[in-house]
């Protein structure tokens, strides 16, 4: 049995020092009955908590470390950049370096803006699809998270493309009623929520492949539909790729599906674990940002030096190789749950972009949120437990995907694959 006595001394005191003793509330493990468990270093693959624990992580940051932790290529940019300075508050090349990167290896983005998370880079990718069309209403889908800001914390009202409801206490009524909310993989309803407000409709904001109800692929031509439905309403498409972002395939989701959105958001993996957001598109629709249009967007430390060093070497060092490497790997994993589900007859569901793995104790397809939801919850944080306890970190909650870096061994997936046989096991019985 693992020991947790340090990370259990160490909730006691956050919890009087910040609200659930947590920086943000996935971390705090309530969906699968456990204390947090605090961190203390990382290397490749591996995460050690204050305990002495070790864990083959499979969170990696919720997404952004996909060389794994602590990358000797990056440190060592970092480690010299450092030494000149944190912040100027002034332009640097540093900039230019990794806004010509994106710009290169993106299709859809001419021009991108930096922030320094994917909360701001969807916030402000709505206030400029709003600026830019005139238009006040949005639709994203159920299910999908944008981060939280007000117009995007919001749930379905009931019936199909109802107005929203406020998701949070705190997010006005006024806002949320400019939000619909549709069923994702669900363009029925979509037409029919442009039928109702079209003309009213500023954006559609989507996950390409959606990773915040666990992973859920587009089905068909979802995506090809909604770029139809945009462009007939003049609407903008905009693409939040925090996660999918690099992560998916060398050129985001939209260069897997070869889907041109107006606007792309970024996070998670841009930062290479620093923290860094951005949005981007059209040179036409992002030129309307301040300083040489009117839709004004700041940040003290945008475009901060560290961050855009370990972005740049983060995105420099995964070449079209490494992804293919990485996806062997995923195989390998998927492969062995599948036999494992099999030989134990334990009902689950898989759903995979590239490195991003959703895994469902399901036995009906999962292809929106309802269907996710109707997930069996028990068995999850069976599984969990025995998990974590034979070394293997994995996101908290049912409805989260989990990632894979280039750091991962085939010996980490063959434990891996072993671990979820000894928890299919105890499921079985
Ligand atoms: N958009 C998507 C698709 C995300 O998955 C997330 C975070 O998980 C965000 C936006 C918000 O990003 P951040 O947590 O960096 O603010």
């Amino acid at each position: 049995m693992n020991n947790y006595i340090k990370s259990m001394d160490a909730y006691k005191e956050a919890v009087n020092l910040m609200p659930g003793g947590v920086n943000s509330p996935v971390r705090a493990f309530k969906s699968v009955g456990l204390n947090p468990i605090f961190m203390e270093k990382g290397k490749g693959s591996k995460i050690t908590d204050i305990d002495g624990n070790t864990y083959i992580d499979y969170v990696l940051s919720w997404g952004p470390l996909i060389l794994g932790h602590a990358d000797e290529r990056v440190i060592k940019k970092l480690k010299e950049v450092v030494e000149d300075g944190t912040s100027f508050g002034a332009p640097t090349l540093l900039e230019n370096k990794l806004a010509k990167l994106v710009i290169d290896r993106v299709p859809s983005i001419e021009m991108v803006r930096m922030v320094n998370s994917g909360t701001e880079a969807t916030m402000s990718a709505l206030r400029l699809a709003r600026g830019y069309t005139g238009r006040d209403k949005i639709l994203k889908f159920e299910g999908n998270y944008h981060g939280h800001g007000d117009s995007l914390l919001i749930k379905a009202g009931s019936g199909v493309a109802t107005l929203g409801l406020p998701d949070s206490p705190g997010v006005p009524e006024s806002v949320a009623k400019n939000t619909i909310t549709v069923p994702y993989n669900d363009i029925d309803s979509v037409k029919y929520a442009f039928e109702q407000y079209g003309e009213d409709i500023a954006a559609i904001i989507v996950e390409p492949v959606s990773g915040n109800m666990g992973v859920v692929p587009p089905k068909g031509d979802f995506l090809v539909k909604l770029r139809e439905i945009t462009e007939q309403y003049k609407s903008l498409l905009i693409f939040d790729e925090v996660m999918t972002g690099f992560r998916v395939d060398y050129a985001c989701a939209q260069g897997h599906f070869d889907i041109t959105p107006d606007l792309t958001c970024l996070g998670k993996v841009i930062g290479g674990g620093l923290p860094v957001g951005a949005y981007g598109g059209k040179k036409e629709i992002m030129e309307q940002i301040a300083p040489t249009g009117s839709i004004y967007q700041a940040g003290t430390l945008s475009g901060n030096p560290l961050a855009m060093t370990a972005g740049f070497e983060t995105l420099n060092a995964m070449t079209m190789d490494e992804y293919a490497g990485i996806n062997e790997k995923v195989d390998r994993l998927i492969n062995g749950y599948r036999k494992a589900a099999e030989d134990f007859n334990v009902p689950i569901q898989i759903n995979r972009a590239g490195s991003m793995v959703g895994i469902f104790f399901n036995d009906k397809e999962v292809t929106d949120y309802k269907s996710a939801s109707e997930s069996n919850l028990e068995h999850f944080t069976l599984y969990y437990k025995v998990m974590i306890e034979e070394g293997v970190f994995l996101p908290p909650s049912q409805f989260e995907g989990l990632f894979l870096s280039t750091a991962h061994s085939n010996e980490d997936i063959d434990h891996t694959i072993n671990a979820a046989r000894k928890a299919f096991e105890k499921i079985s019985s």
